[in-house]
């Protein structure tokens, strides 16, 4: 998971850009980057570090000059997080002219891509699988066709999950893959267009109305003020494949993906998950900020009071995305502290948006122990994860999955807490407006691959451990 924004037709569009990956730094604190365009160059700096550390120090109007610019948030599941040129936005010369390129999402032919193009003599710069689009669009037939047309036939060979910006000096063109999988959304602002992964990014802005970039669309902007009007680059399918675990965890509550608002959505995991497997004593708590919505939701349904027991340093970032598991089982001890007022000699209900490795749970259930809570049960507002990601998500072995292979009575008792109970598939689509099951995709929770296809052993993109 990455973030990714850009501006076009805005004064001081690098600025702008760094205002909207601020706002989505949540979801990638790694590297950042920003590539602007004027007078027919494009202008470029990145660096590892959250988007203050990256861009406070230079003047942004004498670096990134320009009325239009793309920015990303990198968050790696894909090439070494620490390698420089992985950083993105990725710039190449290509015949017609410079490009730069944000993805948000994995590609799951890249490994087989990356082999073929190099046995035609390609040369590879970086372990990331966005730069596979920088050779497709190098080598798409008809040099001579406009970049949008060389992009979508890029576009059509690359598989899995790409939400793109794509940046020349005289466009800004967006794409969302087949399937759906990653969120993006454009806005109207002033005389141009913002475009960023979820919608808070426009909110301070005022930018409005937001629109989702559907499943195989692309927007093209290009000359003076161009409405941003949608068209298909791919044939229609017959689901989407758009992620579940973005409204789960990843998402901004306030924030609006795929049309729906990701906070309605947790109201809605709070209230199934209390009819569902309810505690009837004591007092709810949540894993601050991602669990609050679901948890509040949990507790009024149940009557029972809603109280901040654990308290959240702001500062020391999201664990889940701490790629290194030493650093993510520091990250927790620094993240989260337990106010003992609230939970001492109480029975203390845990509703968490989710259960992926056990690390945050396993500390927290012994934090409140200390603290004197007298029993501690654990609810989790999705169904178990047992199935790895490929399309972007850091989850990719089974073995550090905790759920993969145990019941919840067996993790319970792992994680030292009282009872655990989950959120049931049904009722996760129910919370989704999706019964059927065509919209969102939920593999990892049932390992149904997204749309009939089996997904190959070598889709397996990871960096280095
Ligand atoms: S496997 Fe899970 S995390 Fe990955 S795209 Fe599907 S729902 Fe999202």
């Amino acid at each position: 998971m990455c973030g990714i924004a850009g501006a076009y037709g805005v004064p001081n569009a690098s600025y702008v850009v760094s205002l909207m990956l601020k706002a989505l730094q949540h979801r990638g604190q790694e590297a950042a980057g920003i590539v602007s365009a004027q007078k027919g160059a494009l202008h470029e700096h990145r660096g590892f570090g959250l988007v203050d550390e990256v861009f406070s120090k230079i003047d942004l109007a004498a670096r990134l000059p320009g009325d239009t610019a793309v920015g990303h948030l990198r968050y790696a599941t894909c090439g070494d997080s620490n390698d420089p040129k992985s950083i993105q936005p990725l710039v190449a010369s290509l015949r017609r002219g410079d490009v730069a390129i944000a993805h948000n999402g994995n590609l799951t032919n890249y490994p087989a891509m990356r082999r073929e193009l190099e046995e035609r003599g390609a040369i590879f710069q970086s372990g990331s699988d966005t730069e596979l689009f920088l050779h497709l669009l190098a080598r798409a037939p008809g040099p001579e066709r406009p970049l949008a047309e060389r992009l979508a036939s890029a576009c059509l060979q690359a598989e899995g999950a790409f939400s793109l910006l794509v940046l020349a000096p005289d466009a800004l063109i967006a794409v969302v893959d087949p399937l759906g999988f990653r969120p993006l959304s454009f806005a109207r602002y002033g005389d141009g267009w913002l475009f960023a992964s979820e919608t808070n990014a426009f909110d301070k802005l005022k930018a409005r109305p937001a629109t989702p970039v559907q499943p195989g669309e692309m927007v093209v902007l290009r000359g003076g003020a161009p409405s941003a009007t949608p068209t298909a680059y791919a044939a229609p399918r017959p689901v989407r494949r758009q992620c579940s675990f973005e409204h789960i965890y990843f998402t901004r509550p306030d924030s609006e993906i795929f049309g729906v608002r990701a906070g309605a959505v947790r109201r809605r995991l709070g209230e199934l998950l209390a009819a569902r497997a309810p505690v009837h004593a004591g007092i709810v708590i949540s894993v601050p900020d991602s669990s609050n919505k679901i948890a509040a939701a949990y507790a009024a349904a149940l009557g029972l009071p809603f109280e901040f027991g654990l308290v959240k340093n702001h500062y020391a970032g999201r664990t889940f995305i701490t790629p290194e598991q030493p650093a993510r089982e520091l990250g927790v001890r620094m993240k989260l502290n337990v106010d003992r007022d609230v939970v001492e000699g109480k029975v203390v209900t845990v509703v968490d948006d989710s259960l992926v490795r056990g690390t945050t749970a396993r500390k927290i259930v012994e934090l409140l122990r200390d603290a004197g809570a007298r029993e501690v049960h654990l609810r989790i507002g999705s169904p178990p994860v047992v199935h790895p990601c490929f399309w972007g998500i850091d989850t990719p072995r089974r073995t550090e999955l905790i759920a993969s292979d145990a019941t919840p009575a067996a993790i319970a008792a792992l994680l030292g807490a009282d009872s655990l109970e989950y959120l049931p598939i049904y009722a996760l689509r129910e919370a989704l407006g999706d019964p059927a099951g065509a919209s969102y995709c939920t593999t990892c929770f049932t390992g149904t691959p997204p749309d009939d296809r089996p997904i190959p052993a070598s889709s397996l993109v990871r960096r280095p451990a």
